[in-house]
C-alpha cells in the first residue's frame, strides 16, 4: 500500500483546530506526513495537537488567519520558521452564516467570500511557491459547489468559486506537477452545522434526501483526503470527490 503513504511529505491544513480540518490533519499524519495544523486560535490548536499526541502522532501548529491576503502573508512568514518546503496544502478553513439573501449586506458577503474563496486562493498561491518538485492541494468544497441551497447565497458563491479555482489552478499548475483537487462533503456534524442538527424537522427532511439515509461520520472523509493527496492519485487533478452518501447522484 506504499502508493497511499505520505511519508516524507509536509502538509499544512488550514482551520485544523476542530471538525473536518482536524479530521483530515489527523488522517494525513497517520499516513506518515509531517503535519502543520493552522488556525486563528492558538488554544484550539494546542488542544488539537494534544489529541494527536495522545494517538502517538506528532504535529506542529501555526497561527494563520486566512481572512485577508495580508493576514495570510503574515502566517506564511511564520511558517518559514517551521519548514522551507510544503508538499500538501488542505484549504479547509471556512465559515457559513445562514441568512436570507435579502438580508445579506456587503460586510457579510465580504466576510464569507473573503475567507472561503479569496483566502483559499491566496493560500494556494503562497503554498505552491513552497512546493519544489510538485505537490498536492486539496480544497474543501461543498454540495453548494454544485447545487443551490436557500439562505446560503454567499456561501454557495464561495464554494462554487472554490470548485472553479480547483479546476483552473489544476490546469495552470499541472506543468509544475502541482495537483489541485477537492472534496465535497455532504452533511457532517461539526460546530458549523450543529444548528441544523438541533432542528428535528431538518434532520428528517435531509435524511429523506440522502440515499444512504444517514449523515456522514467525520472519519469517512479520511480515506478520500489521504487518497487525493497521495501518489495513488498522481494522475488525478482538477477533480472534486463528493463524499455525500449519494446525495448529488440522486437529485
Ligand atoms: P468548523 O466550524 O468546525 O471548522 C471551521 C474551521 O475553520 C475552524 O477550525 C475555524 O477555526 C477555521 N476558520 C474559520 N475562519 C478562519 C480564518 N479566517 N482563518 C483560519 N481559520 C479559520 O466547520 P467544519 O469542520 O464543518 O468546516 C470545515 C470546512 O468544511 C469548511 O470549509 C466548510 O465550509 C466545509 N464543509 C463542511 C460541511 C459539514 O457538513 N460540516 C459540509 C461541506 C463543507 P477558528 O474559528 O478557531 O479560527
Amino acid at each position: 500500500m506504499a502508493m497511499f503513504s505520505l511519508h516524507g511529505q509536509c502538509a499544512l491544513v488550514t482551520g485544523a483546530g476542530r471538525g473536518i480540518g482536524l479530521t483530515i490533519a489527523t488522517a494525513l499524519a497517520q499516513a506518515g506526513a509531517r503535519v502543520i495544523l493552522s488556525g486563528r486560535r492558538p488554544e484550539a490548536l494546542d488542544e488539537a495537537i494534544a489529541r494527536l499526541n495522545k494517538g502517538g502522532l506528532v504535529a506542529s501548529s501555526l497561527v494563520l488567519d486566512v481572512a485577508t491576503p495580508a493576514a495570510i502573508e503574515a502566517g506564511f512568514a511564520r511558517l518559514g520558521g517551521l519548514t522551507d518546503r510544503l508538499d500538501i496544502l488542505v484549504n479547509n478553513a471556512g465559515i457559513e452564516e445562514v441568512c436570507p439573501s435579502a438580508d445579506v449586506d456587503e460586510a457579510r458577503w465580504d466576510r464569507i467570500l473573503g475567507t472561503n474563496l479569496k483566502g483559499a486562493f491566496f493560500c494556494a498561491r503562497r503554498a505552491a511557491d513552497m512546493m519544489g518538485q510538485g505537490g498536492s492541494i486539496l480544497n474543501i468544497c461543498s454540495l453548494t459547489s454544485e447545487i443551490g441551497i436557500p439562505t446560503a447565497v454567499p456561501y454557495g458563491a464561495s464554494k462554487s468559486g472554490l470548485a472553479g479555482i480547483t479546476r483552473a489552478l489544476a490546469a495552470e499548475w499541472a506543468p509544475r506537477n502541482i495537483r489541485v483537487n477537492g472534496i465535497g462533503p455532504g452533511y457532517f456534524r461539526t460546530a458549523m452545522t450543529e444548528g441544523f442538527y438541533a432542528d428535528d424537522g431538518w434532520r428528517q427532511d435531509m435524511l429523506g434526501k440522502i440515499p444512504m439515509r444517514r449523515f456522514g461520520e467525520l472519519p469517512e472523509l479520511e480515506g478520500a483526503a489521504v487518497f487525493l493527496c497521495s501518489p495513488a492519485a498522481s494522475y488525478i487533478t482538477g477533480q472534486i470527490l463528493y463524499v455525500d452518501g449519494g446525495y448529488l447522484a440522486s437529485i
